[in-house]
């Protein structure tokens, strides 16, 4: 049984999602103590707790410790089983991270599943759903995976109400991938997102993006959907690279002014720019796990985060594969897998 302390490095919801993925794949049962210590509130939140209860039934697992609220668990799997699944937080927890824990092991069965998942869909300190379309499931695809989203609403925190809608046709295996660079820029876009509020809000934050960025306002675009439960707001920073698309995020809340929503996710594009690396922040730590099922791949990107690198640690006490991070210059690190 693998043993995990779920309070090393950035001690928080990553290291057991990334342990029931791979849990699911390798079929070794694992125990987890100390789950999210490095957070406010330990313990497994309604996201987590949906996190492990998709993963125990896509994977006919046995579990003990799976409460809201423990602080550990034991999960034993069994087959991976494809097929029809809903998912529910109860809460605006996130749905795309519900997703990440049972995608990978669905990924690599040869069968289509399809999931209905509700709750949050672009939630501060998680994938927001654009991020999933744009950044992350492109270079799934290109690495041989076949998955189709649909947004069918949008949920914000604290209603959440949000609903996505994932098909999943399954194929044996993935292909390595190497992003050494991110190529020319091919296209930029501001979107500024609202939801039941006014639209001068979108108007002030694309002001911010103009000014940060000096981004024209032929790159601005303001949607107002109407598909939400209650209102919500983010800026969604896009930059399409020859070889791939980053989207850099600002969460809107009741409390923080629009500027710096836009200020927010300006700051996190304008690192990226200013490096030479092909993959940002976030999306370094969430390649590093299928590129490590495909055996093998590599990527330049920004230092390493702490989700980063103890991602690194969890996906090495499942795979035997080695994974480095070098610097190469002041701003670029190079992430080599197997
Ligand atoms: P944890 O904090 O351990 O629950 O993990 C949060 C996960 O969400 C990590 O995999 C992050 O890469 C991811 N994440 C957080 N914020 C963003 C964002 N703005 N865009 C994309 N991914 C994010």
């Amino acid at each position: 049984m693998i043993t995990i302390d779920g309070s090393i490095g950035e001690g928080g919801g990553q290291i057991l999602r990334t342990a029931l993925a791979l849990s699911l794949i390798t079929g070794k049962p694992f125990r987890i103590e100390k789950i999210r210590a490095g957070r406010q509130s330990p313990g497994l939140l309604r996201q987590h707790l949906t996190s492990v209860n998709a993963a125990a039934a896509v994977g006919d697992a046995e579990t003990s410790g799976a409460s809201l609220g423990s602080t550990h668990l034991t999960f034993n799997p069994g087959k991976t089983k494809p097929g029809d699944y809903h998912f529910a937080i109860g809460t605006a927890g996130s749905t795309t991270l519900v997703l990440q824990t049972v995608l990978p092991a669905l990924m690599t069965v040869a069968a289509t599943s399809r999931l209905t998942l509700e709750g949050g869909t672009h939630n501060p300190f998680a994938p927001p759903f654009d991020f999933l379309e744009k950044a992350f499931l492109p270079l799934l695809k290109r690495m041989g995976a076949k998955v189709e989203t649909k947004l069918v609403n949008y949920g914000f925190y604290p209603a959440g109400g949000g609903k996505l809608e994932v098909t999943i046709h399954g194929s044996s295996k993935l292909g390595q991938m190497d992003l050494p660079e991110r190529g020319d820029i091919k296209r930029r876009l501001a979107k500024a997102v609202l939801c039941h509020l006014p639209r001068n809000i979108a108007e002030r934050e694309l002001s911010i993006v103009q000014k940060k960025l000096s981004w024209p306002k032929k790159w601005h675009l303001v949607e107002t959907p109407t598909n939400a439960l209650a209102p919500g707001n983010f800026v969604s920073l896009e930059i399409e690279c020859e070889q791939l698309t980053e989207v850099f995020t600002g969460f809107g809340e009741r409390t923080i002014a629009a500027e710096a929503v836009a200020d927010q996710a300006a700051l996190a594009a304008r690192r990226y720019l200013a490096s030479e690396a092909a993959v940002g922040e976030y999306l370094a730590d969430q390649l590093l796990l299928p590129m490590a099922l495909a055996g093998g791949g590599s990527f330049t990107t920004l230092p390493p985060s702490r989700h980063t690198t103890t991602n690194i640690e969890i996906i090495k006490k499942f795979l035997d594969i080695p994974i480095t991070c070098e610097q190469t210059n002041n701003r670029v690190w190079r992430i080599q897998i197997g």
